[in-house]
């Protein structure tokens, strides 16, 4: 005999599984995961691992069938769950889902439960068995994400003085109501506002004074915008701009005359030489009836003409297209 015959038959083969159940049982039960087992003729709990007792509160032998998993599922997680389980099952194909476990304290744990399905020498399903993953934190850090996506999306449409549309949001929202007044033939307004003599406003006030004005202004401006497609934007220093969906010139002029009037009732004191008494706007305003050769910037730039015609013609007044 050599050396390498002795050594193979000594050795044990290091890649061999070990033979007692006693192994497997200790490696399953010291596991994070939860090991399970289901069998599919009676649709009973043939196993479950006790860690499920530290995890979800219920002990060990409460898992009777697959009932009691059914029952300690959110209900609003059940129909899909179970649906999707039972008919990947049926059909033999492993598979894995993420639903919210109830614990014996009445709260939820995310979980995700990776199934395997056994079947027999006749090729028919004998048994289920899995792991239960807890990814409560997991869940909790792609919703805290989603949130801070949300809240970053919201912030980068919205302008930080007045809490109002920026001109980004604006922008976006000109684009989309354009294509959808050219579907639909409806007309789609707009009002340019622009605060007059505000440079002297805040050189005679102050600029946090002049802050407070803004937004007092941008927050009536919200008042009068009613509609829920319809915005008001910051659209500059203290400009701002409506875009108005659906609405016709008369009531367009309607809104447009709402806004002086607001503006007029903050009575805000101006009270820089050679202005009048009070915070005033001038406004140019138009609406479009949407044809295939216009282009939004068009429509805005005429509008935008329009306010300028305001402030040529003496100011606190609605020129229109
Ligand atoms: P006009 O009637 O022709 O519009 O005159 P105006 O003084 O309002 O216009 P101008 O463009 O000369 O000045 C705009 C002023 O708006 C200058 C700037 O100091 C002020 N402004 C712009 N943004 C802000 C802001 O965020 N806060 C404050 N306080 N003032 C601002
Ligand atoms: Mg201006
Ligand atoms: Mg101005």
């Amino acid at each position: 005999m050599n050396n390498a015959t002795l050594r193979a038959t000594r050795d044990p083969d290091p890649h061999a599984l070990p033979e007692s159940p006693d192994v497997y049982r200790t490696l399953l039960e010291s596991t994070r995961a939860i090991p399970w087992k289901i069998d599919w003729a009676s649709m009973r709990f043939a196993y479950i691992g006790p860690q499920i007792e530290s995890l979800l509160g219920w002990t060990q032998d409460s898992w009777q069938t697959v009932d009691d998993w059914v029952a300690r599922m959110h209900p609003d997680d059940r129909d899909r769950v179970v649906g999707f389980c039972v008919s990947q099952s049926r059909a033999g194909v492993d598979h894995e889902a993420d639903y919210r476990a109830l614990t014996s304290d009445g709260g939820y744990v995310w979980i995700r439960d990776v199934v395997h399905v056994v079947r027999d020498a006749a090729g028919e399903v004998d048994c289920l068995v899995g792991f239960m993953f807890d990814i409560s934190q997991r869940k909790r850090d792609e919703e805290e994400l989603m949130r801070l996506h949300r809240e970053l999306e919201q912030q980068s449409m919205t302008d930080g003085l007045t809490g109002i549309a920026n001109r980004r949001r604006f922008d976006q929202c000109l684009e989309t109501e354009w294509g959808a007044a050219r579907r639909s033939g409806q007309p789609l307004s707009l009002i340019v506002l622009d605060i007059d003599h505000f440079k002297q406003f805040n050189d005679a006030h102050g600029h946090v004074a002049g802050d407070e004005c803004l937004r007092h202004i941008a927050g009536e401006l919200a008042g009068v915008a009613r509609r829920p497609r319809d915005v008001v934007a910051r659209f500059g220093g203290e400009e701002f701009i409506l875009l108005l969906p659906e609405t016709d010139a008369a009531a367009a002029r309607a809104l447009a005359d709402e806004c002086v009037a607001r503006i007029a009732a903050l009575g805000i004191a101006h009270g820089a030489p050679r202005t009048g008494a009070l915070v005033t706007a001038s406004l140019g305003m138009g609406t479009a009836l949407v044809d295939a050769m216009a282009t939004s910037q068009d429509f805005l730039r005429a509008v935008d003409g329009r306010l300028y015609a305001a402030k040529r013609g003496g100011r606190n007044r609605i020129e229109r297209l």
